[in-house]
Parts: structure tokens; sequence; C-alpha cells
């Protein structure tokens, strides 16, 4: 290991900065956070530095309007080389080396007593990420995946750990206990509630897990959408969902690529249940929640697309909240957003369509409860969802109630996935392509105008297949 790592306290003590320019704002902003005293060295400063110097509430910099020299070192923990010219700069590093400061050379390790880390900030949890000047980017690489792993409630977590300290150590005297103390803390009920922004609640779930330690410990649930199936659209809220798991209880729509990124050591579950699927299946997933969660353990409800569309997401919560079981909703993007955004089809256009609407067409009851004469008014768009076995009453009921039959309709199916396929036809032809042209589930159904738009707007996979021409030309 080439340099020691460290965090220093600098407040109140001097930090010299040479050079007055962009890159020495940014480190001075950097050093009054961590409350420096800070000393400017250079003929010509910036408008933001100007403004802090006349800030009178502020005492923290001081600027000297010149050029660097040694003697400006004297009484300084730290300096940093910021001009633009080597040669200025590898005079402040000599000049520290002779006087014992250390001096960090932006962008030059070679010339630097020390080196400045990419830094991830959920203050006080501060991360600090360095390649030992052997190659930033990677450092910054390391920087940005570390960012979308640790959300913002680190920083206030870490905060409320702060201001409980004593009393946690004189309630656990017995480093074992505390730290399982700690582990459930940052793993639990109390890291949740802060996720969830609700400050008061996680305090007050501490203060109980400190006075009854040996209560019965609860699990929670996070009901999340995982998507239609392209993992790039999963939201970094559901990804680290996924990492911190240790149940999941996904759906068959869930796909193999968004389980990939799930913690390693989680156990999956798959609840899936096939159209139709009965009420049993049903209560045997709500009660594996309460199971899971009741035992302590961190559970994820994966369902596919966004869990309150069409994905009994809100009978589940309501199951919970019976059951006294915490949860937390993670919001995914459902079939119909995707698959019009993954086949070229605005779902709503100034020219075509002024609303959209997601109607489930599971066959049975559901599809005759419809608002037919709604559905059939023009220039708006209709997203069916569980269509595939009904597509011939689809058809029926909107020509009876008025829709045109040149009506444009896209049919997609595995839509953002790698076998996504777009057949587009118009309402008449729909039962034509419906018993000859073996559309596979999942497959949405995109019913006016705007469906017409995926000849000139596709660009995800195969082009759409025509399903008029396909029959001319057979
Ligand atoms: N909660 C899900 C919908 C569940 S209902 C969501 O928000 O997307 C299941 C139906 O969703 C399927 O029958 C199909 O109509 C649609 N669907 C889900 N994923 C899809 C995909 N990748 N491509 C096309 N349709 C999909």
């Amino acid at each position: 290991m080439r340099y020691f790592p460290l965090f220093a306290d600098l407040r109140r003590r001097r930090v010299l900065v040479v050079g007055g320019g962009a890159v020495a704002q940014r480190k001075v902003q950097l050093l009054l956070d961590a409350g420096a005293a800070v000393t400017i060295v250079a003929p010509q400063i910036t408008q933001w530095l100007q403004s802090k110097l006349q800030d009178a509430s502020f005492d923290a910099v001081g600027w000297v309007a010149g050029d660097f020299d040694p003697s400006q070192l004297e009484g300084a923990v730290l300096a940093i080389a910021a001009t633009d010219d080597r040669a200025a700069n590898a005079q402040v590093a000599a000049a520290g080396l002779a006087r014992g400061v250390l001096v960090n050379v932006v962008d030059d390790a070679e010339l630097s007593g020390f080196i400045v880390p990419a830094i991830v900030d959920r203050s006080p949890l501060v991360i600090a990420i360095s390649s030992g000047g052997a190659a930033p980017v990677l450092a910054r690489l390391v920087r940005e995946r570390l960012e979308s792993l640790l959300d913002e409630s680190f920083g206030s977590l870490a905060v409320l750990l702060e201001r409980w300290r004593a009393r946690i150590r004189s309630a656990f005297p017995d480093v074992a206990a505390r730290r399982g103390l700690y582990e459930h803390v940052v793993r639990g009920a109390v890291a949740a509630l802060m996720r969830a922004k609700q400050p008061q609640c996680a305090e007050r779930e501490l203060q109980a897990l400190i006075e009854r330690p040996a209560g019965p410990q609860r699990g929670s649930v996070i009901l999340v959408g995982a998507g239609p199936g392209d993992p790039g659209l999963l939201t970094l809220n559901a990804l680290r969902a996924l990492q911190q798991a240790d149940v999941i209880l996904h759906d068959r729509l869930v796909s193999e690529e968004v389980m990939a990124l799930a913690r390693r050591d989680a156990q999956r579950v798959p609840v899936g249940k096939i159209a139709g699927g009965h009420s049993v299946a049903q209560r045997r997933i709500h009660e594996l929640m309460l199971e899971h969660a009741s035992a302590g353990r961190n559970v994820v409800r994966l369902k596919g697309g966004d869990p309150f569309i069409f994905g009994r997401g809100g009978e589940e919560l309501e199951y919970l909240e019976e059951h006294g079981i915490r949860f937390e909703v993670v919001p995914g993007i459902t079939a119909a957003i995707a698959c019009g955004a993954y086949a070229g089809i605005p779902l709503t256009h100034r020219e075509h369509a002024q609303s959209v609407r997601l109607v489930t067409a599971h066959c049975g009851d559901s599809l005759e409860a419809l608002d037919w004469p709604a559905l059939a008014q023009e220039r708006e768009t209709l997203a069916f969802y569980m269509g595939v076995a009904g597509l011939e009453k689809i058809r029926a009921r909107l020509l009876a109630h008025g829709r045109a039959g040149r009506t444009p309709v896209a049919v997609i199916e595995h839509g953002s996935r790698r076998e996504q396929r777009v057949t587009l036809t118009t309402l008449d032809d729909l039962d034509d392509l419906a018993s000859r042209g073996q559309v596979m589930s999942p497959a949405l159904i995109i019913v006016g105008e705007v469906a017409a738009l995926a000849r000139r707007l596709h660009w995800f996979g195969v082009p759409p297949r025509v399903w008029e021409a396909l029959r001319e030309a057979a």
C-alpha cells in the first residue's frame, strides 16, 4: 500500500491553497465544508472566492494577492497547489517537503505528498476511494457505483447512531451484544424507517430496541416493482432492496437478468401464478410474507412491472397491514410504459391521443365488466394487459361500440427483452392475428392511432412485423 489512508480533523487549522481558479475553488469549497481556515495565494481569484472573502460573518478564508512564497507555509498543516503552471506547483511541493508540510498538487500524484480521494458523502458517513494516483478514472467509477448503492438515509442514520452512542454503550456493556444491536439497527426497522423519511419513528424504534432488546424482532416487506424485464429499467431503490434482501418472493414475470442482481445469499422463492391462478395461491403468498417477516427477515416481494398495476400489490399490503408488518413500496416501470417506449409508440400524442387507459383484459368476468362505450372513444390510447386470450373479444366489443375497424393495433410480446416482437395490425384484422399469429405471453396490446407510429419510431430489437402485409403475401 503506497498511501496511508486517513481522515484529518482540519477544523480551525490552516490550509494553504495556491491558485485562484476553478480547480482551486473546488478545493476551497471542500476545505471550508470541513471547517478548515483557508489562505489563498494567487494574483487573481474567482468571483465565488471573492464573495466568500466579502462575507463578513465568515472569517475562515484569507487571500494573499500575489505569488507563492515558502514563508506562507508557516503554521499550515497542509497545502494544495492548484495553479495551471507545473513549475509553480513544483515549487510549492519542494517548499512543503523542506518544511514538513504535506502538499497535494492537483492531478499530479508524482509531485504530491498526499492525494485527495474521490468521496461518497453521506456525512457523517464518508467513503473515500483512491487508486493511489494510478487510475483516478477507476476511483471515480467505484464512487459512482457506491453512490447508487447507498441511499441518502445513510447520513441521517449515522447522525442518529452518534446521538445514541453513549446510551447504547451503557445499556449494552458487552461488546458482542452491542454489535448485535447495531447490526439489527442498520439492517432492520430503524434503517427502514429512515428510508421511509420517518426519522422520529426511527428514533422511537431505536429506543424500544434498547429498552426491550429481547423482544421478538420483526422483519419487514418491501414490495418492489421489477419492471418489464430489462434490468436497466430497475430503479436504484429496487436494486438496493434486492441487494439487502434475505428472502425474495418473486413472480414468474420477473426476468432472470433482474434476479441476477439480487444478493447472492438471498433465498429465492418463486411464487408465480399461471393466468387464472386462484386465491389459494394468493393466500399462500400472504402466508409466506408473514412467515418470513415474522422471523425477522428482510423480505422483498418482487413483481413484474409495477406492483400497483394489475399486480395485487394492494391486497398484499392490506394483509400485511392487518398483521402489523411494516412495509415499503418501490414502484416499477409498468408494461404499458415500457412496451410503448421499446416499440416506439408514444402512448399520448398531441395529434392522436389525449388520454391513455390501462385496462385488464383478463378473460372471464373482468372483460364483461369493462365500460366498452367509453373504451371505444376516439383519440384515446388503450393498453390491454393480460389480453392474449381475449383478442377476439376485444376486437368484437370495440367494433360493436363504434371504434373504427382501421384503428391501428400493436401487440408487443416480451417487451424490453431480447425476444421482443412487435406486430402491427388493425382492429379489423385482430381476429386473424389471434387465430394465426401465435401470439405469446406476456404481451401487451396497444389500441389507437399512436400504434401506427411504431413503423417509423421503432428502435429496439427486430423491426415490427406488419400483419396485413404478411397475410397478403401468403
Ligand atoms: N404489474 C405488471 C402487470 C401484471 S399483469 C405491470 O405493471 O406491468 C401481467 C400482464 O402484464 C401480462 O399479461 C402482459 O399483458 C403485461 N406484461 C408484463 N410484462 C410484459 C412484457 N415484458 N411485455 C409485454 N407485456 C407484459
